[in-house]
């Protein structure tokens, strides 16, 4: 299996065309409205449609059906962009809190920045990592804090 992913065009968009280029026949192309075309993904976040044509290119049709260019991107931008999303649209602040921590790589677990969240009010000095994690989750820290 090889995936692909490429940037969506669409101003503000964040979102990605991801697609599995293994069962392409170069050879053949299918055709759909007169065109080549492999496959059509859409954009993870906006759902814009795209076209992958021969040779992998995608591209984007814009209003006036005139063919725009899209940039490719490697599928750890993707991979780390969908962790991304699963920590913006988590509300259960203990996860949310678990999944910043894969979002930054990092090692703790959710006590251990709740620890070094109590270490932090204290004054007391903590790594630039659980600084970094107790600025971002300020909120669900204190929420956990609560109950
Ligand atoms: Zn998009």
């Amino acid at each position: 299996m090889s995936l692909e992913a490429h940037k969506c065009n669409v101003k503000g968009c964040k979102g990605f065309i991801v697609f599995e280029n293994a069962d392409f026949d170069i050879s053949n192309p299918p055709t759909v409205n007169g065109m080549y075309e492999f496959d059509n993904p859409s954009c993870t976040e906006c759902g814009k449609e795209y076209k992958v044509v021969p040779h992998y290119v995608v591209i984007g049709i814009d209003g006036n059906g005139d063919i725009e260019q899209v940039k490719s991107a490697c599928i750890t931008q993707w991979e780390r962009r969908e962790k991304e999303r699963k920590f913006e649209d988590e509300t259960d602040p203990y996860e949310k809190i678990k999944k910043f921590i894969q979002l930054r790589e990092y090692t703790y677990d959710p006590e251990m920045i709740l620890a070094g969240y109590s270490k932090y009010e204290n004054g007391y000095y903590v790594s630039s990592s659980m600084r970094d994690c107790i600025e971002n989750l300020e909120n669900e820290i204190q929420s956990l804090k609560s109950l």
